[in-house]
């Protein structure tokens, strides 16, 4: 069953950059900062089956949708097709994020989130493990 969530913008604290000299605080402040996006910025979030892992098409403020994929629980292996995150080595987006508020906001999805979380965490440590 399809799923469309509308996330209007909110106010939300804009991130510091703690150290401009720091490879490690640029980079944090990079993803706070795509957080943030997530928040200031509406969105409109569509997916095909309603699963929290699978598709997810993203509009925002301008007139491209891109597709974010939520592979598991581990917020690790997500992608998205904007070119912030192809290229960009942050691992993460406005539309990524926006897709994270978006299981924060609906408790279903929240819960479902979870689960995921539950289920693939240990599988995927096993992997690094092996
Ligand atoms: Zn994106």
């Amino acid at each position: 069953m399809g799923r469309t969530i509308r996330l209007n913008a909110v106010r939300h604290e804009a991130p510091v950059c703690e150290d401009y000299e720091d490879l490690g605080s640029v980079l944090d402040f990079e993803r706070a900062m795509r957080v943030h996006r997530a928040y200031v910025e509406p969105f409109e979030i569509a997916s095909p089956d309603g699963h929290v892992d699978g598709s997810w098409l993203v509009h925002g403020t301008s007139a491209a949708a891109y597709v974010v994929d939520i592979v598991d629980g581990t917020g690790t292996r997500d992608a998205c097709t904007c070119p912030d995150f192809l290229g960009g080595d942050l691992g993460t987006c406005k539309h990524l994020e926006a897709v994270r508020r978006a299981f924060q906001v609906r408790r279903e999805l929240a819960a479902a989130y979870r689960r995921l979380s539950e289920i693939m965490q240990p599988w995927w440590r096993r992997c690094i493990e092996i």
